[in-house]
């Protein structure tokens, strides 16, 4: 493209260069963050609808920048995604999970499975045996880890996804399927996928009982998901009134504010040693 007289496109284009430019300082900054140890883990609590009880959580990473405080993953993942560094975050996650829920059983606590959210561009070849070492290098019992991951990668279909997933359920780990009902998924074609867990976009939940439309999507994933014998979780639930919605639909598990927001591993070990009940 040559140089251009329109103001409009002039505008545009040093908007994009900024744009290219926060990337750059984001990306570059990050690898010292990985470096320097400013990741971390915040784990979010998964709630029986039935017991009331804490039955899983959901490992999701924070970045303690040491001028900007916390950063949100909704920043820097994307960008992570972009430049193809998302491949050593998503291995720090894995590591950095492995880890904590090995000091977790060294200290007699009782823990139920912990997810982690994997990035379609981890999922290749080596991913199973990069799981299974990563397991072995901290003793974890694969039903100790879940694994998310989004329809993209379903959408991207075909036979090897269905086979690295076969691999990875095959060595024990449970695949829940994340953000559902945001892309395309049909009935015939998720039932092709060892998926055990449907998880409910908060997007879903936002409107529930009062918005039609999102009580008939939220009503039919979880048809869905019963006809397939998945257990569904709800993300993003806020209010009562939301987890009264729910119940009644049969949805197994909520995620969300109402219970707890994402906490540091010790807080998560507190509500768990305490009990905590919905
Ligand atoms: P997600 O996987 O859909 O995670 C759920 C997000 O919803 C989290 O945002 C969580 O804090 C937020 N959330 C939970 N309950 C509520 C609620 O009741 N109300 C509201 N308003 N929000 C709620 P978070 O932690 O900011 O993460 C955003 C996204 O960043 C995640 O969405 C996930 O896509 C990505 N992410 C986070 N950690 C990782 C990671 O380790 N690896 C990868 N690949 N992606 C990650
Ligand atoms: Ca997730
Ligand atoms: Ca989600
Ligand atoms: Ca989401």
């Amino acid at each position: 493209a040559g140089q251009s007289d329109d103001p409009a496109i002039l505008f545009f284009s040093e908007e994009m260069n900024q744009r290219a430019k926060e990337h750059l300082r984001i990306e570059s900054e990050l690898r010292d963050a990985l470096a320097n140890g400013e990741l971390m883990l915040y784990y979010q609590p998964k709630v029986s609808l039935r017991s009331g009880r804490i039955v899983g959580a959901e490992a999701l990473l924070r970045w303690r920048h040491p001028v900007r405080g916390l950063v949100s993953p909704g920043v820097f993942i994307p960008v992570a995604e972009e430049t193809g560094l998302i491949t050593e975050l998503g291995n720090w996650v894995v590591e950095e999970a492995c880890r904590q829920i090995q000091q977790w059983r060294e200290a007699n606590v009782i823990m139920p499975p912990i997810a982690v959210n994997l990035s379609a561009r981890q999922f290749d070849r080596g991913l199973p045996q990069r799981m299974a070492q990563a397991l072995e290098r901290y003793g974890v019992n694969p039903e100790q880890l879940m694994l998310e991951i989004t329809e993209s990668l379903l959408v991207r279909g075909a036979e090897t996804v269905i086979a690295i997933m076969n691999e990875l359920v095959a060595m024990g780990l449970a695949l829940a399927l994340d953000d559902f009902g945001t892309g395309y998924s049909s009935l015939a074609y998720l039932k092709k996928f060892p998926i055990s867990t449907l998880k409910i976009d908060r997007a879903f939940v936002v409107g529930l009982p009062h918005e039609e439309n999102d009580c008939a999507i939220a009503r039919a994933i979880v048809t869905m998901g019963q006809q397939l014998r998945q257990e569904i979780v709800a993300e993003g639930v806020e209010t009562m009134e939301q987890m009264d919605f729910l119940r009644g639909l049969g949805c197994d598990q909520l995620q969300g504010y109402l219970f707890s927001q994402p906490v540091p591993a010790a807080d998560f070990e507190r509500m768990l040693r305490e009990g905590k009940r919905l």
